[in-house]
């Protein structure tokens, strides 16, 4: 086989413009030499889409489905570079976020001003609440809530201020938030296996060098994760107790479910693992005399939720009411119904807000680092500030981000439809929404290797999403658990608006450090 020569390599981490530098486009170097000679090309890409189904970074197609197959998942052919010290600050800032998260769901005054006039006019959140509400009045049978969060950011550069030292080839990056996921935050074993492609590709290709490797930081999310649930199983106490997984009907990326239900399954065999919809929960699940959640006959400590985080997993008030019977139960969710609320898009833009932090976190440094990863973020309501952000999209629509309170992907307006959607609402119906800053991640060049794709795929631009996942298990009053755990790359093609690996456009990615 043809060798890809390791000597073409920018080693030196700097990241540099090409041609397109006119218009201000913000390049990160890919660190493999492009293109890939065809025959050495062809050769990779069916290996290790072999080497990808083998290892079960795979879903189920959604246009040709089968219960009995996969494909395997599309990634990208090489690791994209990724700053080091912004990964290792991703890193680093996630117990406070977490900690944050755990205290904004614990803040009933926060959470009712924050979203009082969202849930007039939004009936999926209205609905949360009112499950909220109905715990909230009762008493919280669980006091304990299992936060398996995911925060994800972005890159933004701008030229380095530092034009002597850097001689105007380099970037200055910081990181931008684009959402802190509180329900269903997926890829803990599609991050981690991400990574394992990669050794393999850079491998046979030459670039397995043991200082290549290091660059690829371990990523251990799916044991750290896995681990979380179970810590909330022995919190509970019950040797005979359950983990409960929650899921859709149809579960197209069930290889990351099933991964997280094996590992428990295989580490800790005594822990047993259910799966069960919202729909089997209504007709098989009841509370117990002392508000265990009984499925069957049996009990259920943990709930884990990879669904019911958007208004079609509840088909008819049945659902609902199952929703309602686990928030009443003794058993610890994740999320609690205070945590699902804390993630949606409302209380993250009225975090953003001047000093909104404050109310939470007490050290400044801790505070810094937060407010450092916050972009712009506006509410929509019919007052001066809310006004103002009105007719800011209107003018520049290009510069936002328009988003409901809605989770799992394709739900956000982008471009000149922000000004037409906009302009279509009522003052009332705007409320439902928050505008964003959008984000203007840098662009690398690389593959992407899709089920079905083109033998020799076309080099194009694109750009990436970290999310840094965390474990944090507390009360109202304490935090008992609260770690980082592992992380996930993805990647779409630069020129698209969004690019969920599930719903189609982006691509399983891991960040080689630079
Ligand atoms: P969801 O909860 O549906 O995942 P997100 O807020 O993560 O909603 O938005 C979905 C996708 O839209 C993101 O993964 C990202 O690709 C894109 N996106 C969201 N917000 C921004 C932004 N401010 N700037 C640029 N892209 C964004
Ligand atoms: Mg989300
Ligand atoms: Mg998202």
């Amino acid at each position: 086989m043809e060798e890809v020569s390791e000597s073409a390599l920018n080693g030196n981490g700097h990241t540099s413009t090409t041609d397109t530098e006119e218009n201000d486009e913000v390049q990160i170097k890919s660190m493999f030499p492009l293109p890939v000679p065809e025959t050495i090309l062809r050769d990779i890409i069916q290996k290790s889409k072999d080497f990808a189904l083998m290892n079960g970074a795979a879903m189920r197609s959604k246009a040709k489905f089968n219960q009995d197959s996969l494909n395997f998942a599309p990634f990208v052919l090489f690791p994209s570079s990724f700053p080091r010290i912004q990964f290792e600050k991703s890193c680093e800032v996630q117990t406070v976020l977490n900690e944050l998260m755990h205290k904004v769901a614990h803040d009933k005054e926060f959470l009712d001003s924050t979203l009082a006039d969202t849930v007039r006019v939004d009936l999926f959140t209205r609905k949360l609440y009112e499950i909220y509400e109905t715990c909230y009045e009762e008493g919280f049978t669980q006091p304990l809530s299992l936060g398996l969060l995911r925060s994800d950011v972005m890159l933004e550069g701008k030229k380095c201020e530092d034009e002597a030292k850097c001689k105007g080839q380099c970037y200055c990056f910081c990181r931008k938030q684009v959402e802190i996921n509180t329900i269903a935050s997926g890829f803990g074993h599609l991050g981690p296996v991400s990574r394992t492609i990669h050794k393999f590709i850079m491998k046979e290709l030459g670039f397995g060098s043991e200082k290549m490797i290091k660059n690829l930081p371990e990523n251990d999310a799916l044991r750290l994760i896995c681990q979380g649930i179970v810590k909330a199983w022995e919190l509970y106490g019950r040797e005979e107790s359950c983990v409960l997984f929650l899921v859709e009907d149809v579960a197209y990326n069930i290889c990351d479910q099933r991964f997280h239900e094996f590992y428990i399954r295989e580490h800790y065999p005594h822990v047993k693992v259910l799966r069960k919809t919202l729909t089997e929960m209504h007709s098989q699940a009841k509370l117990g005399v002392n508000k265990e959640l009984l499925v069957k006959s049996d009990e259920v400590s943990v709930v884990y939720f990879r669904a019911g985080y958007e208004p079609g997993h509840y088909h008819t008030h049945n659902e609902w009411k199952a929703r309602l019977l686990i928030e009443r139960s003794r058993a610890i969710k994740s999320p609690s119904i205070q945590y699902h609320l804390a993630g949606t898009k409302k209380v993250q833009q009225a975090l953003a807000q001047p000093n909104a932090l404050q109310r939470f976190l007490k050290d400044e440094e801790k505070i810094a680092a937060v407010q450092e990863i916050f972009t712009g973020l506006y509410g929509l309501e019919n007052n001066e500030a809310g006004n103002a952000a009105f007719e800011r999209a209107l003018k520049d629509p290009e510069k936002f981000v328009l988003k409901p309170q809605r989770e799992g992907g394709m739900n956000n307006v982008y471009g000149q439809e922000i000004a037409e959607v906009l302009q279509r609402m009522t003052l009332f119906e705007r409320q439902a929404w928050i505008l964003m800053d959008k984000i203007n991640p840098p662009v690398t060049k690389g593959y992407i290797i899709r089920p079905g794709g083109l033998p020799i795929p076309p080099i194009i631009d694109l750009v990436a999403e970290l999310g840094i996942f965390g474990v944090v298990i507390g009360d109202h009053d304490t935090i008992h658990v609260n770690y980082q755990a592992g992380h996930m790359l993805r990647s779409k093609i630069s020129t698209a608006n969004e690019g969920g690996v599930a719903t189609g456009l982006g691509a399983l990615d891991s960040p080689y450090l630079i």
